[in-house]
């Protein structure tokens, strides 16, 4: 994309950031006229003529009568979409495209914008607004590659004829995926058919091995989610010699075996390259001495930044991130959801620990509920009236609540963020954690950001031996047993003595903060937190049991925490070693 275009998109966008209050009333009005009529909005708000009404008069009637909802709220209306009813339930225009979320309890369905409503809610393809930002800071050469780790999941169809996917794999076949290439003139390397293989494993080997096929025009690397890169260079790490071998052949391996994948990789790669293979086999070698510390700039050395999710719940990725990145920029990517998109990353330049998303306010109406935590009682936060964005103020934690042009009503999105300021008049948003507390037993409450922080502090002391990382984990509030305590399970790369584990453990126990798991530890009505470790490739089956499940890679975030009973089995089944901490006394 030229500077001139980025730029174009860039005005636009601070254009609407300037008037975000007066833009956000009529964004509402907007998704209130186009589904005039509608029987979820008649139920509300009668028979009021939205046409006829000024912007912020309709703004102040809705919010009063039209109440907050969560999805359970939702689904009896989504249920009969998904059956086929023709009326106009909750859209005028007929739904014919529904979204899988990885986040809310799988498999339910959320809605996702058809493409009439994608342009109505912004007349710039979000996909152009994200690209601006990086792309003003880190201009790529046209004609360049992208070496993009992106996977479709199956797609189906209801028997009331609607399709039904994840919202990336829709966006994999859309007409906006491929306008993006066009217009930044950046191409991905891997084709269509690898994308959407349906099997991870095939399709991460064929986007390693055409990204060392286009390795010199690689300009950057990307994933939905930072989890998919670093899944991906974790099987590189025992995969290249295979890869080395099919670019010197011009082949490709039999591991490789459905017909129009292995066709479509083998157009590519036909030729046989032993200059490059014998480039990147010593490469690769040195890098094995350094345990692949740089591996992203040694093998793409004309990349210039990578590109993924890398806040929130793919925090816990970062440091292999870093590792593998060396010293090519973070670029951390936008906020959205499957039911809205939200904000973009104006500072690409930030690191990702410090990024903010400011919100963009042509999508959705947001308001935002305040949020204020609380020591005692066994709600996690207490909620103040919501308020639009024109009235957020610095500082504050929020719940933030849409409504969408695709049929979603003062919505609950489940997400937590604080605002960390301003771009011109539209906030910026740190993230969070998913609303939900993940581990209570009794009066205690912790977020999944409070156990990520106890296990950042319990996986440092792994790291400081330099001889063992933590690859993933996840916890359980056990309470089948009297008194309830916490379980987080463990999986590690490398060989550490069980003592230092022993420590982690207690570190992690004496690491949670929240003042009602301390006073329940103190007296024991919490027991002692349990580490367990399991053996190596555990989460790789619990990624792949989400998979068989309908889920897509590309959307994919480990549970932090998990009830489920075949997960746990899995978990429990694969545990090698357990530590129960000493921290508050044996
Ligand atoms: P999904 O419903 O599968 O589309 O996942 C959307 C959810 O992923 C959001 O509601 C957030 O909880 C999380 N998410 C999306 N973007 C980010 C981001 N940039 N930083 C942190 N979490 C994010």
């Amino acid at each position: 994309m030229s500077n001139g275009e980025c730029n174009d998109i860039i005005e636009w966008f601070d254009a609407v950031a300037e008037q975000a209050g007066a833009v956000q009333t009529e964004t509402l009005r907007r998704i209130l006229v186009l589904n005039f009529g509608v029987e979820y909005l008649k139920k509300w708000l009668g028979d009021v003529n939205v046409h006829e009404m000024e912007a912020c008069a309709l703004e102040s009637l809705y919010t009063s009568l039209v109440p907050i909802v969560s999805h359970a709220d939702m689904e009896p209306y989504i249920r009969r979409i998904v059956d086929g009813e023709q009326e106009p339930i909750i859209t005028q225009e007929p739904i014919t495209t529904l979204s899988l979320s990885s986040l809310k309890s799988f498999p339910q369905i959320q809605i996702r914008p058809s493409k009439r409503n994608l342009i109505l809610s912004s007349p710039i393809p979000f996909k152009l607004i994200n690209v601006s930002h990086p792309n003003r800071v880190y201009p790529t050469k046209e004609g360049g590659r992208i070496l993009e780790f992106i996977y479709s999941s199956k797609r189906f169809k209801t028997k009331g004829g609607i399709t039904v996917g994840t919202a990336t794999t829709h966006v994999y076949a859309s007409e906006e995926f491929k306008i993006k290439q066009q217009e930044t003139k950046t191409f991905t390397c891997s084709p269509h058919q690898v994308i959407s293989s349906g099997d991870y494993k095939q399709s991460t080997y064929c986007h390693l091995l055409l990204g060392i096929h286009f390795s010199e025009q690689v300009e950057f690397i990307t994933s939905t989610f930072a989890y998919s890169i670093v899944q991906a260079f974790r099987s590189f790490e025992e995969i290249w010699k295979d890869i080395c071998n099919d670019i010197r052949e011009g082949g490709l391996s039999p591991k490789i075996t459905i017909p129009d994948v292995r066709k479509s990789v083998l157009d590519i790669v036909r030729r046989p390259n032993p200059c490059l293979a014998s480039r990147i086999e010593a490469k690769c070698e040195e890098l094995e001495g350094v345990d692949w510390a740089g591996l992203i700039p040694k093998l793409w050395p004309n990349a210039k930044y990578v590109y993924s999710i890398m806040t929130g719940s793919m925090g816990p990725y970062l440091s292999k991130l870093w590792h593998y990145a060396g010293d090519l920029p973070l670029v951390s990517a936008d906020y959205g959801s499957t039911e809205s998109w939200i904000g973009v990353n104006v500072d690409p330049c930030l690191a990702p620990d410090k990024v903010t998303f400011a919100v963009v306010p042509t999508f959705t109406y947001f308001e935002f509920i305040p949020l204020h935590r609380q020591e005692s009682g066994t709600d996690d936060f207490v909620e103040d009236e919501p308020v639009p964005l024109s009235k957020v103020k610095i500082g504050q934690e929020y719940e933030i609540v849409l409504t969408t042009f695709t049929g979603l009503y003062r919505y609950r999105l489940g997400d937590v963020v604080e605002v960390a300021g301003f771009h011109k008049n539209t906030p910026k948003l740190n993230f969070i954690c998913r609303r939900k507390l993940i581990l209570t037993v009794n009066i205690d409450k912790n977020t999944e950001k409070d156990l990520q922080s106890v296990v950042e502090r319990g996986s440092q002391i792994l790291r400081n031996t330099k001889k063992a990382e933590l690859v993933d984990f996840t916890s359980h509030a056990n309470v089948a047993k009297q008194p309830g305590h916490y379980i987080i399970y463990w999986e590690i790369k490398g060989e550490v003595e069980e003592r230092v584990l022993g420590k982690c453990c207690n570190e992690m126990d004496a690491s949670f903060v929240d003042h009602g798991y301390v006073v329940s530890r103190k007296s024991n009505s919490i027991g002692p937190l349990e580490l367990c470790i399991v053996e190596k490739g555990t989460f790789k089956k619990i990624m792949e049991n989400f998979i068989a499940n309908g889920a897509a890679l590309s959307q994919f975030k480990t549970p932090r925490c998990t009830s489920n009973p075949v997960l746990l089995r899995i978990l429990n089944l694969c545990t090698v070693k357990k530590f129960y901490s000493t921290a508050y006394g044996s």
